[in-house]
């Protein structure tokens, strides 16, 4: 908070496409999509038009016990959009409040069926908010030591993490640790083990299908998620997928589970749901866990849990429009031509002796910043190495955040090859002011 306190904030006051304007007119690349959200680009006029158009009508009214025109026509193309298994949608705010609805509605659900059930089980490392109950499924140390005495028990496995696994028994090369990680997929043993041994059926699984963000954008090998959910169908655990940053196009499909053909049985989405216009979250589940809720009045099968702005009409239809403009401009084709794009761009980096790795899914990408590549030397996190090269970047014009000294590329999707370009030109020349090479 002092360096905050002392530091003159950038006062963000316009976008356009994928620039952002600060009070002073100086125009940024918005390399990080606002943290995540933003898809088709700021001011989009089909998105601009479906708020102002949504907005004569009706702002917001509540959902208890109430439809809404533009809530009701998104959840039927939700529906629509994902995998088969998922027939019913509920709205909440934000990611955080998508995973928690996912994880008390199965709950609820178990209780319900009269099942005794074990904890709920998550990656290590993994990511999924900053409320309780998604801090407890998550395992951020960094973001969330301090509250651990606040959590419920989960179980946690070892996330994928190829280029720092222990069992990765590859000498460091100039390539995603993906591509030549030399083991017998441990991963996946010590999770087979782990169902194996618990003692009762873990209540639900939680995993960021394909690469997980805020972990570091560790991007998971071929196969590992169709395994993970195997063994959920293989035990009877529900599996929630956390497709809070993979949704929307991000890794070449609308959902990453696609890419694997999993059909999970709860799916949270918030980010880039509203093409990153308004907050706005969905819970989708199966007709299963649905139909665990449905009772008479006096048996008391109500799932108690609403938020004021549930299904807000103005973030439903400007979610609408975004889906309108997945369709109209074509995006994945889009999406699929820049992440090659983008795969031969990041080959320049490798030139860098302080890039240990480099991993992409579709249009996301990480650079892993390490003192030594040879060895794997991560920088001590009291440099703030990642942070400084941000702040770099800035000064040339393109914004992202760091995770850690994993620096992140995640552009909207409407980036042009020549913008992408000058993300990454931009974020390699701050990698060799800051750390040499
Ligand atoms: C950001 C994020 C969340 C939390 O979403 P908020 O809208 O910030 O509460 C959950 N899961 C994943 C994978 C995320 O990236």
């Amino acid at each position: 908070m002092r360096d905050w306190m002392r530091s003159v904030p950038t006062m963000i006051v316009r976008g356009k496409g994928p620039y952002l304007f600060d009070i002073h007119g100086k125009k940024y690349l918005d390399g990080n999509s606002s943290i995540w959200t933003n898809i088709h680009g700021h001011r989009h006029p089909h998105l601009d038009r479906a708020l102002q158009k949504q907005i004569r009508k009706l702002a917001h009214c509540s959902s208890l016990g109430l439809a809404n025109e533009p809530a009701s026509i998104l959840a039927r193309e939700l529906i629509d959009r994902t995998p088969k298994s998922l027939k019913k949608v509920f709205y909440s705010d934000d990611g955080s409040t998508a995973i928690e609805a996912a994880l008390k509605m199965v709950h609820q659900a178990h209780v319900h069926r009269k099942e005794k059930r074990g904890a709920f089980l998550g990656l290590e490392d993994g990511y999924h908010g900053d409320t309780i109950g998604a801090m407890s499924v998550g395992g951020s140390r960094g973001f969330h030591g301090v509250y651990k005495e606040l959590m419920f028990r989960t179980e946690k496995v070892p996330a994928p993490y190829c280029y720092r696994c222990p069992y990765n028994r590859a000498k460091p090369q100039r390539a995603d640790a993906r591509t030549y990680a030399k083991c017998n997929l441990e991963c996946v043993s010590l999770l087979e083990k782990k169902f194996k041994k618990a003692r009762r059926p873990f209540a639900g699984a939680v995993i960021e299908p394909l690469i997980q963000g805020a972990a570091g954008m560790i991007a998971h090998p071929k196969g590992y998620l169709k395994r993970f959910a195997a063994l959920c169908r293989a035990h009877g655990v529900p599996l929630i997928a956390d497709e809070v940053m993979t949704g929307f196009g991000r890794t070449g499909t609308l959902f990453a589970c696609e890419q694997e053909k999993v059909s999970p049985d709860l799916m949270c989405l918030a980010k880039g749901l509203t093409g990153g216009y308004m907050p706005l979250a969905a819970t989708l589940t199966s007709q299963k866990i649905f139909d665990a809720f449905l009772g008479d009045y006096a048996e008391r099968k109500t799932f108690f849990h609403g938020h004021s702005y549930s299904g807000n009409p103005l973030g439903c239809a400007v979610a609408m429009a975004s889906l309108e403009t997945f369709d109209r401009e074509k995006t994945l084709k889009r999406v699929s031509r820049r992440g090659a794009e983008l795969e031969t761009m990041l080959q320049a980096f490798w030139e860098n002796p302080h890039v240990g790795d480099v991993r992409r899914v579709g249009l996301v990408a990480g650079v892993e910043l390490v003192r030594d590549w040879k060895t794997r030397k991560a920088y001590d996190w009291k440099e703030r190495v990642g942070g400084r090269v941000c702040e770099e970047a800035k000064k040339w014009g393109v914004l992202t955040r760091p995770i850690g000294n994993v620096i992140v590329i995640m552009p909207p999707l409407c980036v042009t090859k020549e913008q992408l370009q000058m993300i990454c030109d931009v974020l390699r020349k701050s990698v060799r002011r800051v750390c040499g090479g």
